[in-house]
């Protein structure tokens, strides 16, 4: 078995150590026999709906963001027939701003995005900054928590119809209000935790995976990994956070 990963704009959104995202997918792939083929996605190449199992794109800076909102604009209809295809799809931060319908630097610039995700994001002065806890609900009735880092300055509104990934238990999320962080819709997920995400999160690595393996293959169940040192640092994420 195979997951095809798509890794949008790995040269210019990639704070954080969100790289360390594809390593964790590729190990826990791996550790099931699972091959994970990762094929970078830059300015310029088409997503060819089919192709992937799985799309990423991670955070960056306004300035990066500048840069290839343009270009993933261009590339809105070809996403957009992917995830209808079945592809999961994880974004972080920046990553995930440009999911939405826009996003509003703080120079006041609007930046396109690709209106996936009913939502829009506005920069503020004060970047929010620190650890983050959630409560989220990977799977029907299962109560999880997602520990991470976020640093913003983009305040994030769901609007109608969107479906938050989780509750802000400790930090700030979307916005700082609503307690709402990140979004949810079929196979994607937005967020704005960084750190990265997956290392101490291996549940929602997981999660993901199965999601990718489900387009070509139908329900997958992965066998289930000794995640002592996973877990440990999870643990040590949420206290952090102040859980
Ligand atoms: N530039 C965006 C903001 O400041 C996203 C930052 C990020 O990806 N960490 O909100």
């Amino acid at each position: 078995m195979k997951v095809i990963l798509g890794h949008l704009y790995p040269e210019y959104l990639n704070i954080y150590a969100d790289r360390g995202n594809m390593a964790v997918l590729e190990r826990r792939a791996a550790w099931r026999g699972i091959e994970l083929d990762y094929r970078p996605i830059n300015l310029g190449d088409p997503v060819r709906p089919g192709e992937h199992d799985l799309l990423y794109v991670g955070g960056g800076q306004d300035r990066e963001q500048a840069l290839i909102a343009p270009d993933l604009a261009a590339k809105a209809q070809q996403i957009a027939e992917a995830v209808a295809g079945g592809a999961a799809l994880l974004a972080v931060c920046g990553g995930y701003q440009l999911l939405g319908r826009f996003y509003r630097d703080r120079a006041g610039a609007e930046l396109p995005g690709i209106g996936l995700f009913p939502l829009h994001t506005v920069a503020g002065e004060r970047r929010m900054i620190g650890d983050v806890l959630l409560e989220c609900e990977l799977e029907p009735g299962m109560t999880r928590t997602l520990a991470g880092f976020e640093n913003h300055a983009g305040r994030t509104f769901l609007e109608d119809g969107a479906r938050p990934l989780g509750r802000v238990v400790a930090g700030f999320g979307n916005n700082g209000e609503d307690r709402t962080e990140g979004a949810v819709w079929r196979n994607v997920f937005g967020t704005y935790l960084h750190g990265p995400l997956l290392p101490k999160n291996p549940r929602f690595a997981d999660h993901l995976i199965t999601a990718a393996l489900r387009r070509r293959y139908g329900d997958v169940v992965l066998v289930s990994l000794d995640d002592q040192v996973e877990d440990v640092a999870h643990k040590a994420a949420v206290a952090r956070a102040g859980g």
